[in-house]
């Protein structure tokens, strides 16, 4: 195939739709920017009717001159289709209920009859206003395939530019998905069919994967696969596996992939899982001890494709399944050698801390080989002084007194919490000396009560390198900064 399939991004409606997800105007034009980057086709930017915060953000991304078609979703109703023209958008994706439940519960008494006259007024109107219409039957795939072809044949004799076929609760699966678009693109041949699929049974990618097999122009997607339930089809994964596994071609920007994934998953807050194909913490992240000596000596032995690929780097974690390769690495970048023996206990001391549920830090692993071979470092970075103040009608502050590289340091900084302020106190501290960025912090309580333990673990990042840190008290600042000043060690 070397046609070119379009991509409509759907983060900013379909992915906002997301329970308990609200993004304010400034987000969203901050990822409409960077979907733009990207080189996604169209960028539906929400619903315009929906309020006047959508009004307005729509409003403002179509005012940004980007060069993706801007759309909002409307109904078949003028006030919808109105709000989009008003608010300057590009296209409407227009949607009709379609399934004899979707018909029954919104218009009540309504038949399918009914739905074809209202859709191709709607079209008739919305291209009156000037807009591109692409149109789709809501819950397509629970309605009557008949039906479908002739609500698509009226709104197309209607004016309407594109259509597009539902899996609004996510019930195809990927054989049905590629029959049922062949039929459509046999019988609308002339025009662009977009496939729209939701995960709730994880085949949101596979479905519109093979939709585009059997002939899909266009796929409806979200970064991270963000979206209403089980959420829609991920954005990364169907670009990455048409682009890369089935040689067809999309408009993505491959390389910027990766950094799209992490503005979303900043600015809606929704976590990407560890796991997650393309963008996920662990995709391209070693630990396994025989895996990684193979990835040293042959990085695609244990790889599908280079991570700079999709804009990622490759890190390897060293935990209990370390393997000499690993440690050899680990020793090599800090300048040591260690006799057999010596690397024998390093290796057990390794696996010990893993075999008790932890995480191996990268400090803890350095901390063991210090330990191990009786080299005695100095450490860059000291906590001399801390001081907080928290409590009710305060705001948490922190002040510290560091010596870095002898040098004595005095910041304050306020934060949300204590914990906050303490980590603003420090980062402020050493800004001067090197830009510390805190990729994640995690906290894990070892026992039950207010007294117990805590563990804190942080992954801090200077240029290209990325170190992880643990801290160990019962008293969660103090946890907290010792991480920090663990880390800081490493990257100082
Ligand atoms: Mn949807």
């Amino acid at each position: 195939m070397d046609k070119v399939v379009k991509v409509l991004d759907t983060t900013l409606r379909d992915g906002e739709q997301t329970p308990g997800l609200s993004l304010s105007i400034e987000q969203k034009k901050m990822i409409a920017e960077a979907l733009d980057k990207l080189g996604v086709d169209i960028i539906e930017a929400g619903t315009a009717i929906a309020s006047k915060g959508e009004f307005n953000a729509i409003k403002e991304i179509s005012s940004l001159d980007l060069n993706a078609e801007i759309c909002s979703f409307c109904r078949i109703k003028e006030i919808d289709i109105d709000a989009a023209a008003d608010a300057g958008a590009d296209s409407v994706f227009m949607v009709a209920p379609s399934s004899p439940i979707h018909i029954s519960t919104k218009f009540p008494g309504k038949k399918e009859e009914d739905i074809i006259e209202m859709s191709v007024k709607a079209v008739e109107y919305a291209k009156d206003r000037g807009l591109i219409v692409e149109f789709g039957g809501e819950d397509a795939s629970r309605a009557n395939l008949e039906f479908i072809k002739k609500l698509y044949k009226e709104v197309l004799d209607a004016g309407a530019d594109r259509l597009t076929y539902t899996d609004t609760v996510g019930v195809l699966t990927p054989e049905k998905c590629e029959e049922i678009m062949k039929k459509l693109k046999s019988e609308f041949k002339n025009v662009d069919i977009a496939i729209h699929c939701h995960d709730d049974f994880g085949l949101a990618v596979a479905n519109t994967i093979f939709a585009v097999k059997g002939g899909a122009d266009e796929v409806h997607v979200t970064i991270n696969g963000i979206g209403e339930r089980a959420g829609n089809a991920a954005l990364e994964e169907v670009v990455a596996t048409l682009e890369l596994l089935y040689g067809i071609k999309t408009g993505i920007e491959l390389k910027k992939i990766y950094r799209t994934s992490k503005l979303v998953e900043k600015l809606t807050g929704i976590a990407i899982p560890p796991n997650k194909a393309i963008v996920g913490e662990n995709a391209f992240t070693h630990e396994s001890g025989i895996h990684t000596s193979a990835i040293l000596r042959n990085a695609s032995s244990y790889e599908p494709i280079s991570p700079e690929v999709v804009g990622r780097e490759r890190h390897i974690v060293l935990g209990k399944h370390a393997g000499r390769a690993s440690v050899e690495a680990v020793m090599r970048e800090l300048g040591y050698k260690a006799t057999e023996e010596q690397m024998k206990e390093i290796l057990k001391r390794i696996k010990e801390i893993g075999d008790l549920g932890k995480t191996v830090t990268d400090a803890d692993v350095r901390t063991i080989i210090e330990t191990v071979l009786q080299v005695k470092r100095e450490k860059k970075v000291i906590l001399e002084d801390l001081s907080i103040v928290s409590g009710k009608n305060v705001m948490p502050t922190a002040s510290v007194k560091l010596r870095i590289n002898g040098k004595e340091i005095i910041e304050a900084a306020v934060g949300t919490g204590p914990v906050d302020a303490a980590i603003n106190a420090i980062k402020k501290g050493v800004k001067d000396f090197a830009d510390i960025e805190l990729i994640s912090y995690r906290v894990d309580a070892i026992t039950g009560g207010t007294n117990a333990l805590v563990d804190v673990i942080v992954q801090l990042k200077r240029g290209n390198k990325v170190v992880t840190a643990r801290g160990a008290r019962t008293d969660i600042v103090m946890a907290s900064v010792e991480a920090m000043m663990e880390g800081l060690n490493m990257l100082i």
